[in-house]
C-alpha cells in the first residue's frame, strides 16, 4: 500500500496544470489548504498536540498556533488535558469538539425518507423517518417540517444540509433532473428546502453520497484508498466512483450510472429506465424479489414484498430466499468484475441493504469475479460497507460535513 502512495504521487506531478485555475495558487488560497490540513490532523490522529502537528508536516510552529486559535475560535477543535513531556512544558492536546450537532442530513430513498443531525465526527444525535410519498410535494414538506424541527432543538451549529437522492440530480444547481421511481423531473429541491430553513444545502444522488461517506468514515482500507468503487445495491442499483480520492461525476454529473450497463437479455425485472438489460433489472433487490417470487409460483406481484423481507427469509433459512439472493448475487459478481476490468480500483466497497445478507451472497459474488477476472492482475479486494443499509443517510451527512473536512484541490 505504501509503495502503491508513493508511485501515486509521482504520477500526481505529471498532471497537467490547468491555466484556466491558476487562480487557485492565490494566498488566500494557500492558507485555506494549510487550516484543513491542521483540521484534518486534529481529526484523524487526535488528541494531537500542536508541537506534534508541527513535527508531522511541514508547517511552521507559528503558522499552526494561528489555525489553532481561529478552529478553537470557530469551535471546530477542543483543548483537552495535557500529553506526555519530552522534555520541556508538558503540551496542550487538541480533540474534534463534537459537542452539539454539525450537520443535518435529508435521506429520500425510494420507500422511506430519513432526516438526522449529526456531530463533527458524523454520529447520528437525532433521527425521524417516514414512508416516502410518490407525490413530491408531500414529501418535501414533510421533509423540511421534521428538519425544521430538529434544527430547532438541536445544540451546535448546523451550517449545511445535505440531501441525498435515488436519481439523477445537478449538485452545481441544487435540481432534481430526474428520479425514477417517482418520476420526478425538474424540480429545485435544493431552493426549496434552503428557503424552509434558511440554511445552505447540498445535494447529490445517493450512490455518489454513499461513496463519499465511505471516504469520510468508513474502514480504513476504504477511506484511505485512492480508487475506489462503491456499489450500492437496494431495491435499486447505484454506484459512486471514488477517483484520486474525490467524487467522479462526469459531464453534468452523469457519471457513475454503472447500475444501467448493458449485462444480458430478458431480467426479471425491468430497470428504473425501463431497459430489460440493465446491471439493476439483474442484480437489484427488486430482481431478487421477483426470483423469489418466480421460484414460490407467483411471479407476476413484485410489489408484494421487499427486499428486506427477502432477506430476513433467506437469514432465516428459507431455501427459495436463498437461492434468488445466491442468484442475485452472481450478477452482482458478474458487473462487479466489469467494474474491476475497467477501473482496476483499490478497493470494491458493496454497500445497502444486501450488506446484512452479506455471509450468504459473498462467497458467489467472490467466485464470479475471480472467474471473470483476467488472470495476470492482482484480485481486487471486495467488501461490505461499514456502514452498513445507513450508507445514503451518512452520505447526506457527508455532504456536510466534507466540506469542513475537504480540499478543492489536490494536496
Ligand atoms: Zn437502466
Amino acid at each position: 500500500m505504501v509503495e502503491r502512495q508513493r508511485s501515486r504521487r509521482e504520477f500526481q506531478f505529471m498532471r497537467r496544470i490547468d491555466l484556466r485555475r491558476t487562480h487557485t495558487a492565490h494566498l488566500s488560497h494557500v492558507r485555506d489548504i494549510n487550516r484543513r490540513i491542521v483540521l484534518n490532523y486534529v481529526r484523524d490522529k487526535g488528541p494531537i498536540s500542536r508541537a506534534e502537528i508541527a513535527r508531522q508536516t511541514s508547517l511552521q510552529r507559528s503558522t499552526i498556533s494561528d489555525i489553532v486559535d481561529s478552529l478553537l475560535a470557530e469551535a471546530l477543535v477542543e483543548e483537552i488535558g495535557m500529553g506526555q513531556s519530552t522534555g520541556g512544558r508538558c503540551p496542550t492536546l487538541l480533540k474534534l469538539n463534537t459537542t452539539g450537532a454539525a450537520a443535518l442530513g435529508i435521506d429520500i430513498a425510494p420507500t422511506r425518507t430519513t432526516i438526522a443531525t449529526s456531530n463533527l465526527a458524523g454520529c447520528v444525535l437525532e433521527r425521524e423517518e417516514f414512508d416516502t410519498d410518490p407525490d413530491f410535494e408531500k414529501t418535501i414538506t414533510r421533509a423540511t417540517d421534521v428538519a425544521c424541527k430538529l434544527l430547532a432543538r438541536s445544540t451546535g451549529r448546523i451550517d449545511g444540509i445535505g440531501v441525498s437522492l435515488p436519481g439523477l440530480v445537478d449538485p452545481s444547481t441544487g435540481r432534481i433532473l430526474y428520479i425514477p421511481y417517482f418520476n420526478w423531473s425538474d424540480l429545485d429541491v435544493g431552493q426549496r428546502i434552503a428557503s424552509a430553513t434558511g440554511i445552505e444545502v447540498t445535494i447529490d444522488n445517493d450512490a455518489n453520497a454513499a461513496a463519499l461517506a465511505e471516504l469520510w468514515f468508513g474502514q480504513p482500507e476504504v477511506s484511505e484508498a485512492c480508487d475506489f468503487i462503491m456499489v450500492f445495491i437496494a431495491e435499486g442499483v447505484g454506484s459512486g466512483i471514488i477517483f484520486d480520492r474525490q467524487i467522479y461525476r462526469g459531464r453534468d454529473g452523469a457519471g457513475g450510472e454503472f447500475g444501467h450497463m448493458i449485462i444480458g437479455e430478458r431480467a426479471p425485472v425491468p430497470c428504473s429506465c425501463g431497459s430489460f438489460n440493465c446491471w439493476e433489472a439483474f442484480a437489484s433487490g427488486r430482481a431478487a424479489t421477483a426470483r423469489y417470487l418466480e421460484l414460490k409460483g407467483g411471479a407476476d406481484g413484485t410489489q408484494e414484498m421487499s427486499f428486506a423481507q427477502i432477506i430476513d427469509l433467506a437469514l432465516a433459512g428459507d431455501e427459495a430466499a436463498k437461492a434468488a439472493l445466491n442468484e442475485t448475487a452472481r450478477y452482482l459478481g458478474i458487473g462487479i468484475s466489469n467494474l474491476i476490468n475497467g477501473f482496476s480500483p483499490d478497493i470494491i466497497v458493496v454497500g445497502g441493504a444486501i450488506t446484512r445478507a452479506w455471509s450468504l451472497v459473498s462467497s458467489k459474488l467472490s467466485e464470479t469475479v475471480e472467474r471473470s477476472l483476467r488472470r495476470n492482475l492482482q484480485p481486487v479486494r471486495i467488501v461490505a460497507s461499514t456502514i452498513g443499509d445507513q450508507a445514503s443517510l451518512m452520505g447526506a451527512l457527508s455532504l456536510v460535513l466534507a466540506k469542513r473536512f475537504g480540499s478543492a484541490a489536490p494536496i
